[in-house]
């Protein structure tokens, strides 16, 4: 029996196809939850079988996202962390690789007893553990879980299996299903098809789920005779069918799921009160959002240019300082591996700034600094996050220390200048998963450095994914010929932020701004890169 449950539980599946942002559907609804005073999380169940994300090629999977205790989770944490500004963890991020390691582990010790371990129900019960573990904490009124794939995927069957006995343990008054599909507008027919979206309520009925809302994913209002039939062929109530359009930004989402009255249909099923959202915080920042007065271009140097979602908190740190600013960013993708010498000025000369990524491995990186000198020589506003840090130590080192041959030891182990050097606690590590150094650590500011004006404090926390480091024997020489660490681990002395004086806006950080960046509290540091972008602008035009 599902146990002492404090929290009400929603499940949100997917079915026709995937990538139909069934993160942002669920992060909107917590919106409009937590928005009437409930306390909420999302949580999310992948069916893939890598114990966690941190192992995947952002080609896979978008961006690895980093928690404050160190989890490496699904990109989608990220949209919960910007929507609703509570931090996530490990629990927020369930794979089926940790499912079974954790029932393999079980069985090794003995915990069975003798059974023979089964998918039902050892599997599924450690699902539902998992499903429930949050909301046994006691601090949350309702818990999301979205789970990743679509409905009919073979490896989601286990998945899906126990949302079905979670549903039958918790009660119609504690257990809401959300499916969201795709009604797909045949522009020769001129019409809007429902089929799919049948299918998709069908599979799931035959895996024991009656989905109590369905949200149709659409590029066009889906007009009452759409709805009706809808809600005839899937078995649900006409307001339970809900529209969601597509949108100009993902931002929009709470607000067209407030017209639709979703959280409303939820909150009913839940027998929850059903007050007022109060979304004032939101829509202003939609409003500033929405009426720009300023806009700058900003070139992003990464190697992962054609896929913008392994670059995700970026992006959306700059729609969020960008805001906070009135200034339309525009981000202009930028190979690295398409900068040489030769280059540099057509590619970088028109901007307003450049960030260069974080990243991992050789490819492109000489163009990373070859970029990084011609912002610096032309005092373009330079924004250096990880490995773009690391890139902005190893171009001044050779170009103005004179070290030609400087490099990190992950790119030339043989340099005769390791500026850059793998982590002391590093040396000794062989396996790949969740070994570097992850999630959150203190860093004491230097008073007077751009990055205390921009936080306003001195301490401050950050989140971290790297494995090599500052190498500290080249601090003096550095900091004497103007790159200064104004941030400093206080207890290991790992220098966390670099920047150039007499140089307008050039800041470098070891750490991982843009996972700390939300709707209700864009990054300083972003903040503060944005207004620079818009000074160095207007002081070209004066
Ligand atoms: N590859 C670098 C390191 O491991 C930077 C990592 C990053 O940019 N996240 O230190």
């Amino acid at each position: 029996m599902a146990s002492k449950k404090s929290a009400k539980y929603i499940f949100v599946t997917g079915g026709v196809t995937s990538s139909l942002g069934k993160g942002i559907i669920a992060a909107s609804l917590a919106k409009l939850l937590q928005t009437r005073g409930f306390s909420v999380t999302i949580q999310k169940f992948d069916p893939y079988i890598n114990i966690d994300p941190g192992t995947l090629n952002p080609y896979e999977h978008g961006e690895c996202y980093v928690t404050d205790d160190g989890a490496e989770t699904d990109l989608d944490l990220g949209h919960y962390e910007r929507f609703l500004n509570i931090p996530t963890s490990q629990n927020n991020n369930v794979t089926t690789g940790r499912i079974y390691n954790n029932v393999i582990t079980k069985e090794r010790r003995g915990d069975y007893l003798g059974k023979t371990v089964q998918v039902i129900p050892h599997i599924t019960d450690e699902l539902k553990a998992n499903f429930f573990k949050l909301g046994k904490t006691g601090k949350y009124d309702i818990v999301i879980t979205e789970i990743g794939g679509c409905v009919g995927d073979i490896e989601s069957l286990p998945f899906i299996e126990a949302v079905r006995q979670a549903k039958l343990e918790l009660g119609p008054n504690d257990f809401v299903s959300v499916h969201l599909t795709l009604i797909p507008y045949l522009a020769a027919a001129k019409e809007l098809k429902t089929k799919p979206t049948q299918h998709s309520v069908k599979q799931l009925q035959e895996a024991g789920i009656q989905t109590d809302i369905l949200v149709g994913r659409t590029e066009k209002h889906l007009p009452a005779d759409i709805r009706k039939k809808i809600a005839l062929f899937c078995n649900v109530q006409l307001n339970d069918v809900i529209e969601a359009m597509d949108a100009e930004t993902i931002y929009d989402v709470p607000i067209l799921m407030r017209k639709e009255k979703l959280a409303e249909r939820v909150l009913t099923k839940l027998k929850l009160p059903k007050s007022e959202p109060n979304l004032d915080e939101w829509k202003n920042f939609l409003g500033r959002l929405k009426n720009p007065t300023e806009d700058v271009i900003i070139g992003l140097v990464g190697k992962y240019v054609e896929l913008q979602d392994a670059y995700k908190s970026i992006v959306e740190s700059f729609v969020h300082s960008g805001a906070e600013n009135e200034c339309k960013v525009h981000l202009k993708w930028i190979s690295s591996e398409s900068i040489n010498s030769k280059n540099t000025s057509d590619l970088l000369k028109d901007l307003d700034g450049v960030l260069v990524a974080p990243g991992f491995g050789e490819r492109g990186i000489e163009g990373k600094i070859e970029a990084i000198r011609f912002v610096r020589e032309h005092k373009i506003p330079f924004f250096g996050i990880c490995l773009g840090m690391q890139c902005a130590v190893t171009e001044f080192a050779r170009n103005v220390l004179a070290h030609k041959k400087a490099a990190s030891t992950e790119m030339d182990n043989n340099t005769p200048h390791p500026v850059i050097d793998i982590m002391e606690e590093q040396k000794k590590i062989t396996k790949m998963g969740g070994t570097m150094r992850l999630g959150s650590y203190p860093c004491t500011l230097k008073k007077g450095s751009k990055a205390f004006a921009a936080y306003g404090k001195q301490q401050i926390n950050e989140r971290h994914r790297h494995r090599y480091e500052f190498n500290n024997a080249y601090l003096k020489e550095i900091e004497k010929a103007g790159l200064k660490a104004s941030g400093v681990n206080p207890d290991t002395n790992l220098v966390e932020i670099v920047e150039l004086e007499g140089h307008p806006w050039f800041v470098g950080t070891q750490y991982h701004p843009e996972l700390k960046s939300t709707v209700q509290n864009p990054h300083p540091l972003f903040v503060q890169f944005v207004k620079a972008t818009i000074d160095y602008k207007k002081s070209k035009t004066q």
